[in-house]
């Protein structure tokens, strides 16, 4: 098949594409380096620098592709607090040029990245796709936009979408930005580097963490899987970890002590967040295969800015 993907340099796009080109497919890639890392791609992947919202470049990319995998986004929930504008303007205008481009170009699939933050906090232990979205930031709005879009505007043109509420991946080639950056790399860096570990909060908020590995093969499936049209689907692992055990692990992992400052005022954000598993199972036939213990031992021993940081704590 011929794909393009929006976003392709990022963390997730850059395992997707690699993973795409090993199976034998065509794969471009557009992304505006934002955050990404083209560098990472295989050489057989077409890369091209630039924005979703450049429409004529988008129509180039567009032709004779059978399936879109829109990943292209800012994605940082507390950043987006600080600048919900920028937000909206890529990750929903920025779907809307993508699906107006698709609809030009007469591409019959997209596959969309949506993010279970949308659910916000819930009075079920799992958060299951039929649910009410309680979004608490603007980057959860704007996925839950996106998603509306994709869906609505797919039904007037006639494209087939499907969207995948991604709960919080993590593994090799995630970036560490210095303010906001994801906890599972953020804490590993820490800890490794005999830093110290800020906690919001008193420690027990817990999130659903999915390995690179398994988003991306529920990422593939969703690319040729039948009956999904219009659906939403959770792509997560249906176990919480909290931040307290999520630190013991990576302790466990790498034999070192964390030294953890805790800072209550400061909210952790939804208290619980936890996938309901089984739409992805029964529309997908996809079922998680990564531990977090498995996961964290592979994203340490894989990664690079960890290979650096444990060599430099060494000496
Ligand atoms: P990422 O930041 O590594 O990747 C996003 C990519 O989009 C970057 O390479 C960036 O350069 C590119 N980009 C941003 N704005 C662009 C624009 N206007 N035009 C072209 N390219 C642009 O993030 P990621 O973690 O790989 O996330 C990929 C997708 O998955 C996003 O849509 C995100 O919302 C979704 N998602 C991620 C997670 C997660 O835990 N990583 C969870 C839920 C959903």
């Amino acid at each position: 098949m011929r794909f393009l993907i929006t976003g392709g340099a990022g963390f997730i796009g850059v395992t997707l594409a690699n993973q795409l080109i090993s199976q034998g497919h065509t794969v471009r890639v557009l992304d505006n380096l934002s955050a990404g890392h083209a560098e990472l791609l295989h050489t057989d992947i077409h890369f091209t620098r630039g924005d979703i919202e450049d429409k004529p470049k988008i129509w180039r990319l567009l032709n004779k592709v059978d399936c879109v995998y829109h990943l292209a986004a800012r994605v940082s929930v507390p950043e987006s607090v600080l600048y919900p504008r920028e937000y909206n303007q890529t990750n929903v205008s920025g779907t809307v040029a993508v699906m107006e481009a698709m609809r030009d170009a007469g591409v019959k699939r997209v596959v969309l990245a949506s993010s279970g933050a949308i659910y916000g906090g819930q009075l079920v232990e799992k958060v299951h796709e039929e649910l009410m979205p309680n979004p608490a930031s603007p980057y959860a709005v704007s996925k839950l936009a996106a998603e509306n879009y994709v869906h609505t505007i797919g039904k007037l043109w006639d494209i087939e979408t499907v969207s995948l509420r991604i709960f919080n991946a993590y593994g090799p080639g995630q970036s560490i930005p210095p303010i906001h950056a994801p906890v599972i790399p953020a804490f590993v860096q820490q800890i490794l580097g005999h830093g110290s570990i800020l906690i919001h909060g008193d420690g027990q908020q817990s999130r659903d963490f999915i390995y690179v590995d398994d988003v991306v093969r529920a990422l593939v499936l969703a690319a040729t899987a039948t009956g999904i049209n219009r659906e939403t689907i959770n792509i997560g692992t249906g176990v919480g970890t909290t931040m307290k055990q999520l630190i013991g692990a990576i302790e466990e992992i790498t034999n070192q002590r964390a030294q953890i400052i805790k800072n209550p005022s400061v909210s952790p954000g939804v208290i619980s967040l936890m996938a309901d598993t089984q739409r992805a199972k029964s529309l997908l036939n996809f079922t998680p295969q990564v531990a977090l213990s498995d996961g964290l031992a592979m994203l340490i021993e894989r990664d690079p800015q960890f290979q650096r940081v444990s060599t430099e704590s060494l000496r």
